[in-house]
């Protein structure tokens, strides 16, 4: 088997427009968002109102990274220490960090095989904890089904906020992910489905939680100056009474993300190609399962998950190691010593540990693989191969 030699933490090169727009912004000098000359509205306001418009949102705050957006959300929404916020079991330590954030209290729901919240154990843990707050994390694209989770959580008086990290152009029955809650918050760290390096995204339509979140990222009484803001009486008492957690966006930042969001939907279409090529062969592995993907669901295919159920450890690290061998990146969930992003509860120790055994037994047999865009239909061929090869060589209880 020939080795792959693709790299998969590499990301497409910034698009030429972009670098320009960002050439003109370091000429100008002005990089802080409110920098701005007469009747210039800035890149960090433009993005707002593009974003805004992209989202079909009534407001939107461009910030300092989604893990910022998410602990501002919080807090605007109400969030006040030793609170308790559901959140998924399985998604990424800025989730779990953002509720820490605000002082309050992770509580992790379980999730499925198919790597969405358990609207079953939502409900149990809802009744258990009294939380009144959802942060709904759409782990790696999975979107649950979102009317029934919006229905329970209207019925049970729970506030949904959506972490849209990997489902930034995702929808569920042609509504975007992101706009089925109070908020919807998006990063564009270079990882996800935009890249400036570091930045993060806040989307809603409620006029005083955007109030709060503006004063609250840093815009000192310079709020009037934001692209897609509420009219400024909305900040008659709130600018006074919400405090200032800088994390703004900067100009420069800003500029690199306008070319690139009028390049998403091409993006998306291009991922799923890819993934679809992938996905495809795995699901001919006879010991993989790949999540089911309702009908409902649009995703966007810019990494891929698949389980071996009924690895062993021994297996699962050797499954790991010969597909670096052969030089395809793969993350193993079910690790216990936590490596580079970490995604498993058992690392959170600042969290009070809970039993998720569901979810234990989901993440035991899961891997996960970046597709960069910078692949090729024959590189994703060539993976592809590679997969099939190890899989076949590493099977599970699943096989037999
Ligand atoms: C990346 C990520 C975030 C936020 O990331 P930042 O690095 O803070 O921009 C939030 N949730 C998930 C699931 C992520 O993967």
């Amino acid at each position: 088997m020939e080795p792959f030699r693709g790299v998969f933490t590499q990301q497409e090169a910034i698009p030429e427009q972009a670098v320009d727009a960002a050439i003109e912004v370091l000429r100008s000098g002005r990089l802080h968002r409110y920098n701005t000359l007469g009747e210039e509205l800035g890149a960090a306001s433009e993005l707002e109102q593009v974003f805004a418009r992209y989202q079909g949102a009534k407001y939107c705050l461009a910030c300092a990274s989604g893990g910022y957006a998410m602990s501002i959300a919080l807090r605007a929404a109400g969030v006040r220490p030793g609170d308790a916020v559901l959140t998924n079991s399985f998604t990424l330590a800025p989730v779990p960090g953002a509720i820490a954030a605000v002082g309050a209290k992770p509580v992790f729901v379980e999730v499925t095989e198919d790597l969405v919240l358990d609207l079953a154990d939502l409900e149990t843990k809802i009744s258990e904890s009294g939380a009144k707050m959802l942060l709904l994390s759409s782990m790696r694209g999975h979107l649950c089904d979102m009317e029934a989770l919006t229905g329970l959580l209207e019925a049970k008086n729970v506030i949904l906020l959506e972490d849209c990290a990997h489902t930034m152009g995702a929808s569920w029955s042609g509504r975007l992910s992101g706009s089925f809650g109070l908020a919807g918050c998006f990063s564009t760290q270079t990882y996800k489905h935009l890249n400036s390096g570091e930045g993060g995204l806040l989307t809603s339509d409620d006029s005083q939680f955007m109030a709060r979140a503006i004063m609250l990222s840093g815009s000192y009484m310079l709020y009037e100056r934001h692209g897609a803001a509420p009219p400024a009486e909305v900040f008659k008492t709130i600018r006074l009474e919400t405090p200032n957690m800088s994390g703004r966006m900067d100009n420069l930042r800003a500029a690199i993300l306008l070319p690139q969001l009028t390049a998403l939907d091409d993006s998306i279409r291009r991922w799923n190609e890819r993934y679809h090529l992938i996905a495809e062969r795995l699901s001919n592995v006879p010991n993989v399962r790949m999540p089911h993907r309702p009908d409902e669901e649009a995703y966007v295919g810019s990494s891929i998950q698949f389980r071996i159920p009924g690895i062993s450890k021994t297996q699962a690290i050797r499954f790991v190691a010969d597909n670096k061998a052969l030089g395809v990146e793969l993350k193993w969930f079910g690790d216990e010593n936590p490596v580079a992003f970490t995604s498993n509860h058992h690392s959170w120790q600042y969290v009070d540990p809970q039993d998720l055994p569901k979810t234990d037994e989901v993440l035991s047999g899961l891997f996960d693989m970046r597709i960069p865009l910078s692949f090729t239909l024959d590189d994703c061929e060539h993976i592809a191969r590679i997969l099939s090869h190890t899989a076949y060589q590493n099977m599970g209880s699943g096989a037999t």
